[in-house]
């Protein structure tokens, strides 16, 4: 039976960010990804906050493949007929080192494949890893294609819903309110006509949220983000309110509908999709972490539930990198012992509870709760855009006071329920 030291399963952005570590600390290591290529399987929005991991690899960010750095934020709120955009754009965003990037999943990942080979992992693709091999609970390996390999450690970031975790019993019963599902259309433009769209300069990029009624009062949001010579167009959905809700309505046709928005249409006008792509992600931050480690055995990135919806950021892809780093520098120190049992490799645990990591998602350990709300993502879209629409539309009667209306928007509606909600908000 063949064996190494450490195998990851999985090459997103945990497991590789994981080998390429181990293989700079010149570490054995064997990667398996079940995609055709790294990347191919790995779906994201996608924005990477660069700040939290710019000092983890800091030789590679020069030439990595990133989209464009993100200028200028947008907000928005829909009803069926307007919206209401909260524009944000910071100068400091456009000084170096930048502080965050859109990428595409399937080029990045396929670079950053790259230079963990270079650096003399071995990557291989197209196996699923079928099995663990398991000693009286004890992981020693994996059965991937029919054969068995042996590994002093393997390293679990085979993304959310991680059945290394749960074959290695580190993972208990999660419920749909902990899972939302994203889907993606990738929309080709040329560089320039995204810019002159967009008012961005060469490199430059927004970033733009919508909520409202494009779910149809389901928890979600939509978001678009700018690339190099594309568009990033999707929406995410909770699937509770997916499988709950009685409106029959597949989240593509949601997502066709959303193209069909006014404030949609002239962005994509003349635009071909190139990509397709649908993807659960964890939505319970940190209360659906599973145990991380194990003998033989860590958990990181989607794999370990580190994702976080903030409402308005999605995040994933920092803790993805950081995880895996960290959860390499565990098995670098348990290989020191040549001790590779849950005591030793529990270390991961310590080292993430240090970082941004840990500290991230459990300062937003309440975010789950606050969003699972309704009417953030229905009602006050909606009444935001009824007001607006009050004080900006001059009729044939005489207009009311603005203090007028505005109180009497907000009396006639949600003013009770806006006071308890932002008294909620204040958890997060
Ligand atoms: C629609 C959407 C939008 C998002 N937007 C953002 C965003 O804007 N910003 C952000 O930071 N995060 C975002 N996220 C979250 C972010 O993409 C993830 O947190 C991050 O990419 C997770 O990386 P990972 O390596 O842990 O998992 P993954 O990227 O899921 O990688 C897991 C890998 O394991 C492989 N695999 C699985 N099982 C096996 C097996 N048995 N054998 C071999 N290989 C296997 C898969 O093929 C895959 O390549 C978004 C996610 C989605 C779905």
């Amino acid at each position: 039976m063949t064996k190494v030291t450490s195998i990851v399963v999985g090459a997103g952005l945990a497991g590789l960010s994981a080998a390429y570590s181990l293989a700079r600390d010149s570490i054995d290591v064997l990667v398996v990804e079940r995609g055709d290529y790294p990347g191919a399987k790995n779906i994201t929005g996608g924005r990477m906050y660069f700040l939290p991991i710019r000092s983890l690899f800091p030789e590679l960010w020069d030439e990595a493949p990133w989209e464009r750095h993100i200028v200028r934020e947008v907000l928005t709120g829909v009803s069926k007929c307007s919206s209401l955009s909260i524009e944000f754009s910071n100068q400091k965003y456009n000084n170096k080192p930048y502080h965050s990037f859109t990428i595409l999943g399937s080029r990045f990942n396929k670079w950053f494949a790259q230079k963990v080979a270079e650096k003399g992992a071995r990557v291989i693709n197209k196996y699923k890893v079928d099995d663990l091999i398991l000693d009286n609970g004890k992981v020693k390996g994996i059965v991937v294609g029919g054969a068995q390999i042996e590994a002093d450690v393997v390293i679990a970031a085979d993304g959310t819903m991680s059945q290394i975790a749960e074959k290695a019993g580190l993972r208990g019963k999660r419920e749909p309110q902990d899972f939302a599902l994203g889907v993606k259309e990738v929309i080709a433009l040329s560089p320039q006509t995204i810019e002159g769209r967009f008012r961005l300069k060469a490199d430059e990029g927004i970033a733009q949220l919508f909520v409202g009624s494009l779910t149809k009062g389901m928890l979600g949001a939509g978001f678009l983000y700018t690339n190099r010579d594309c568009i990033s167009l999707g929406l995410v959905l909770g699937i509770k309110d997916l499988t709950d809700c009685h409106l029959n309505v597949m989240p593509y046709e949601l997502l066709e509908e959303f193209k069909l928005r006014p404030e949609i249409v002239p962005l994509i006008n003349g635009g071909e999709s190139v990509e397709y792509s649908a993807h659960v992600l964890s939505e319970s931050g940190i209360k659906g972490m599973p145990k991380l480690f194990g003998d033989g055995i860590l958990v990181a990135g989607d794999a370990a539930g580190m994702a976080m919806n903030m409402g308005l950021t999605v995040r994933g892809m920092e803790f993805a990198i950081a995880s895996g780093a960290l959860a390499a520098e565990a098995v670098r120190m348990a290989k020191k012992q040549n001790d590779f049992s849950a005591g030793a490799l529990s270390k991961y645990q310590d080292l993430l509870k240090e970082s941004f990591v840990w500290k991230d998602l459990n300062t937003f350990r309440h975010a789950p709760d606050v969003l699972a709300n309704p009417r953030l993502f229905g009602e006050y879209p909606q009444l935001a855009c009824t007001m607006m629409e009050k004080l900006m539309t001059v009729g044939e009667e005489p207009k009311k006071k603005l203090s007028t209306t505005i109180s009497k928007e907000l009396r006639s509606r949600l003013a009770l329920s806006l006071l308890r909600d932002s008294f909620r908000f204040w958890r997060m």
